[in-house]
């Protein structure tokens, strides 16, 4: 299995081979630990990553999770909802400040099917691009009619049928661009880093949600917690687990994401790190995050 790993890893490294064959070759590490298709939901689910610390690994799991499902078959759109725009930039995707973004999609009346673009070499994979336009949005936002629902109502216009899941990557506050993408969404995933603090401000972000379940969008559910950045060699973050897990029980994934340095290498080349190194622990956990997530989201909706 390791040896297998190294060298799908060495043949991607070495050839520097667009990213679908690199795609292929994880999927031949990680074809030996499961099935090649997941379940399909029965209709699109939409989900939000929100957490309004920064640095949590919000956007890494968006974009991570979104390589895994769409590697297994499963048809996925990243909406970059960051004016910093990392999502795309790890998608492979342009976005400088002349792209169609999802600025104009919700400040201008603009359309989704105008800014969706196919993410870099990997099939059944797509990304709503975000541009520095947006870091206007949290105040371009404030006169508009309908402020806090402009998302879901771009989403609701938009063909979802032949997608599978829609994750929403959010900034690192709780200001009208997450509530924008609580309001369009069936379920939360809330990344908590396993450090010290990790639970600070979670309250708040809860709070928020109760809010926007009870006046905008009673469907919304906090459906999964992702612990992300565990170091196995500290008892902090074996603490940290713990007690998340106390708190929120079947609510976190049983796969906890590694603190690994192919995680954090891998969007400087444009690229997943189920891409980039498709046998290393990060890509290995990430793919059995969205595993689970495939798996939770088919039982619910029997
Ligand atoms: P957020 O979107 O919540 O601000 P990011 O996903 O951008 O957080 O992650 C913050 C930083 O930590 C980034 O530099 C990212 O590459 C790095 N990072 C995220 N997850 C991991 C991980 N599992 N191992 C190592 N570095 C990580
Ligand atoms: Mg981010």
């Amino acid at each position: 299995m390791v040896s297998e790993a190294l060298k799908a890893a060495e043949v991607s490294r070495e050839t520097s081979q667009p990213i679908a064959q690199a795609a292929a070759a994880a999927l031949r590490v990680q074809g030996k630990r499961g099935e090649k298709e997941w379940p399909r939901p029965p209709r699109c689910r939409v989900i939000t990553i929100a957490n309004q610390k920064g640095g949590v690994g919000k956007t890494t799991s968006a974009v991570n999770l979104a390589a895994a499902l769409a590697m297994h078959n499963c048809r996925v759109l990243v909406v970059d909802l960051d004016p910093q725009g990392n999502a795309s930039t790890a998608l492979g995707v342009e976005h400088h400040s002349d792209i169609p973004s999802v600025y104009h999609v919700i400040l201008e009346g603009g359309r989704f099917e105008d800014i969706v673009v196919p993410a870099e070499g990997l099939p059944n994979l797509y990304c709503a691009p975000a541009t520095l336009h947006l870091a206007g949005a949290e105040v371009d936002l404030v006169p508009m009619v309908a402020r806090e629902s402009r998302l879901r109502r771009a989403l609701d216009a938009y063909n979802t049928d032949e997608l599978d899941y829609v994750l929403i990557d959010c900034p690192p506050s709780l200001g009208l661009l997450t509530v924008n993408a609580l309001m369009g969404a069936d379920e939360l995933l809330i990344p908590i880093q396993t450090e010290y603090y990790a639970l600070e401000g979670l309250s708040q972000l809860l709070h928020t949600v109760d809010l926007v379940k009870q006046h905008l969008n009673p469907n919304l559910a906090v459906s999964t917690i992702l612990l992300t950045m565990y170091d196995a060699r500290t008892r902090l973050a074996a603490q940290v687990a713990d007690e998340v897990r106390s708190h929120f029980g079947d609510l976190v994934l049983g796969t906890v994401i590694p603190r690994s340095v192919r995680v954090s290498e891998a969007p400087s080349y444009g690229e997943s790190v189920l891409t980039y190194d498709p046998g290393s622990s990060g890509a290995l956990a990430y793919t059995e995050a969205a595993r689970e997530m495939a798996y939770r989201g088919a039982e619910e909706r029997k």
